[in-house]
């Protein structure tokens, strides 16, 4: 098969944004050559499977098993969250400040923890997740982009037993609903671990928000993702904790983070 006819069978099939996108990936070309180059060959049965996977339903990333997050490439599975572009406002929100020493709790693919690395060439940091398939897909992140070294990872339980204290705390925690109607992709895709806290998408908060003072240092930060409509409820569980915070909009222009301190910090 070559890439012209490949192209057209996949753009009936799943549309052409994404047949191209895939094909290239198959390629290992850019989806411009695929256009200028239309007679290449292609494996078709990978061409088929890759198709037969995205037609149940499985998002692009995992088929890839790739993903740019903060302009970077991260290695993705179906262990990990797919990193979100709404993710890159904890990001931005982090490089506002000062930081030598970063604890990313939750940290699944190391997205996050190693952006944050990656901006700040003195930077080290902890990623911890409870998931050991999700920190054997962060290792490999943080190797693939030279942070290897300044990258540790750990088995926990948010922060449990961590007898450290941090400039910085990142945590995308699970803020779902539980039986919140969520697309096919992410419903039937991505790891439910990852997505769902309870009732009112508040379970993980609970846990975690109160152990953020005995984990940043004096003058630290602890930058949370949060769910559009969950700034006032979280901001009450910080405040409980001792920490006043701040909150910051995604793209969108919808509340995607809070940046806690300690009170009168
Ligand atoms: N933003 C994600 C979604 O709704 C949720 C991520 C999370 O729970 N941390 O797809």
């Amino acid at each position: 098969m070559t890439a012209d006819g490949a192209l057209r069978m996949g753009a009936a099939r799943i549309g052409r944004l994404e047949a191209e996108v895939l094909l290239a990936h198959l390629l290992g070309c850019s989806r411009g050559d695929l256009i200028l180059r239309p007679g290449m060959a292609v494996d078709a049965g990978a061409f088929e499977a890759m198709l037969a996977r995205r037609e149940a339903g499985e998002p692009l990333a995992y088929i890839m098993g790739v993903r740019e997050f903060w302009s970077l490439d991260f290695a993705v599975t179906r262990d990990v969250l797919i990193p979100r572009p709404d993710s890159e406002t904890l990001v931005a929100a982090a490089l506002e400040g000062d930081f030598a020493r970063v604890l990313d709790l939750g940290t699944g693919s190391g997205a996050l923890l190693l952006a944050c690395l990656h901006e700040r060439a003195g930077a080290r940091g902890l990623g911890v997740d409870s998931s050991a398939a999700a920190l054997a897909v962060a290792r490999g992140n943080a190797a693939a982009l030279g942070l290897g070294r300044r990258a540790d990872f750990a088995l926990g339980d948010w922060g449990a037993g961590i007898g450290e204290r941090f400039d910085l705390v990142l945590c995308n925690p699970p803020y779902v609903e539980t039986g919140a109607i969520l697309s096919v992709e992410v419903r039937d895709f991505e790891p439910a671990g990852a997505l769902f806290a309870g009732a009112d998408g508040l379970d993980a908060y609970r846990v975690l928000v109160p152990q953020l003072p005995g984990l940043m240092a004096p003058g630290g930060r602890a930058i949370l993702e949060i769910g559009w409509r969950q700034a006032d409820a979280v901001l009450g569980l910080a405040r409980a904790a001792g920490l006043v915070g701040e909150v910051r909009r995604d793209l969108a222009g919808r509340d995607r983070a809070l940046v806690l301190r300690g009170d009168g910090a």
